[in-house]
């Protein structure tokens, strides 16, 4: 089936402001949560729907995108969706920014209750990775190892010795709630002594002390894609803490720290750098070779008269963009310094130099003294 413009998809005109985006979003989100439509698939593929156009739309970068190369600015290059396999939801990225945004904090009332028809749901985790610049840029499988609970293999996760099964909880009879008399109300409460499950385990796994859970060394094997940047969030679904009873596992979040480089700056898929000429070769012009982010040179021509400041553009040098095949750029910033120590011969030169110096070789000088002179004459 064809992807429904995002636009149609919010109702919003493609002039909308980021205000009217999130109300249009929020509406829908309300509308089609899961937790006000359980069970309905319908409703819950609006609420993707719904949310992975807001969280194109809601971006500057990802919205102009997909303004000028609609959906196939997300699909196109070794980047694209499929290469994101290993990750649940739809894009990882910033997706939780928009629960975070909506739903109140991070790994508390909304992403969790979107799951409330399990409270045995297992927690998020956030794990902290720190990259290189030359990491984020070619992108990197990663060996990642963390202390959580984890589903007894022993027992498969239900608590009871293997060969024997549990028995219906005495306290609830098996149905994981309890009624209770509060003035004129009866309230429902779920089970204390089988939180839920309607089971007692009678017979517990040795392994795990009929928890179902053992706390153990995780190790999980991420992939990094190409184009991360600071602060840029992925989720592992299913792979954060696992649920108790057969609950569902919690899902991980990496949260991507991308170190500072000595050489490069980065703004988004752009990088910057200084590159410190000598005024001889300002004023006669040279090549320079400088060092990319993909450990190569390329050369730069620098005509004649380049001025301080002067800046370079190499195209398609910078970082790529994330899950697409293009990249941004590379701007070098020239940086003319003034010599220092000079020894006998090269004052001798410059000396010279000052003697048969002229007005047409410095206009910027011959500009000022002329504005000076009428401003001291009026
Ligand atoms: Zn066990
Ligand atoms: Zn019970």
């Amino acid at each position: 089936m064809a992807k429904r413009d995002y636009y149609d998809v919010l109702g919003v005109s493609k002039s909308a402001s980021p205000d009217e985006l999130k109300s249009a979003y929020r509406k829908l989100a309300v509308k089609y949560h899961p937790d006000k439509n359980p069970g309905d698939k319908s409703a819950e593929d609006k609420f993707k729907e719904a949310s992975e156009a807001y969280g194109v739309l809601s971006d500057k970068s990802k919205k102009e995108n997909y303004d000028n190369f609609g959906h196939a600015a997300f699909e196109n290059g070794g980047g694209g969706r499929g290469g994101f396999g290993g990750f649940g939801g739809f894009s990882g990225a910033d997706f939780s920014d928009i629960f975070e945004d909506f739903f109140g904090d991070f790994g508390g009332g909304g992403r969790r209750s979107s799951r409330r028809s399990s409270n045995n749901r297992g927690s998020d985790l956030r794990y902290d990775l720190s990259i290189t610049l030359e990491e984020a840029y070619t992108g990197k499988k990663q060996n990642i190892q963390f202390s959580t609970s984890e589903k007894c293999n022993t027992c498969k996760g239900n608590g009871s010795k293997p060969g024997s099964s549990p028995d219906r909880c005495t306290y609830c009879g098996g149905n994981g709630r309890v009624r209770s008399n509060q003035g004129f109300f009866t309230v429902q409460q779920t089970c204390p002594q089988c939180a839920g499950s309607g089971e007692e385990i009678t017979n517990p796994c040795g392994d795990c002390n009929g928890q179902g859970n053992k706390q153990t060394n995780k190790k999980v094997s991420v992939t990094i894609p190409k184009g991360v940047d600071d602060g840029t969030r992925i989720r592992l679904a299913g792979k954060g803490e696992a649920g108790t009873r057969g609950g569902t596992s919690g899902d991980l979040y990496l949260f991507i720290n991308v170190k500072s480089h000595e050489l490069f700056k980065r703004s988004d898929v752009n990088l910057f750098f200084e590159f410190p000429i000598s005024i001889a070769d300002a004023a006669l012009g040279t090549t320079i070779e400088i060092p990319t982010i993909d450990g190569k040179k390329a050369k730069i021509k620098i005509p004649d008269g380049t001025q301080d400041g002067k800046q370079f553009r190499l195209k398609g040098k910078g970082m790529p963009f994330m899950r697409r095949g293009d990249f941004g750029d590379l701007y070098v910033q020239v940086k003319t310094e003034v010599p220092v120590f000079l020894n006998k011969e090269q004052k001798d030169l410059l000396e010279r130099f000052r003697k048969i110096e002229n007005e047409k070789s410095n206009p910027s000088i011959k500009k000022f003294f002329q504005k000076a002179k009428s401003f001291w004459n009026s």
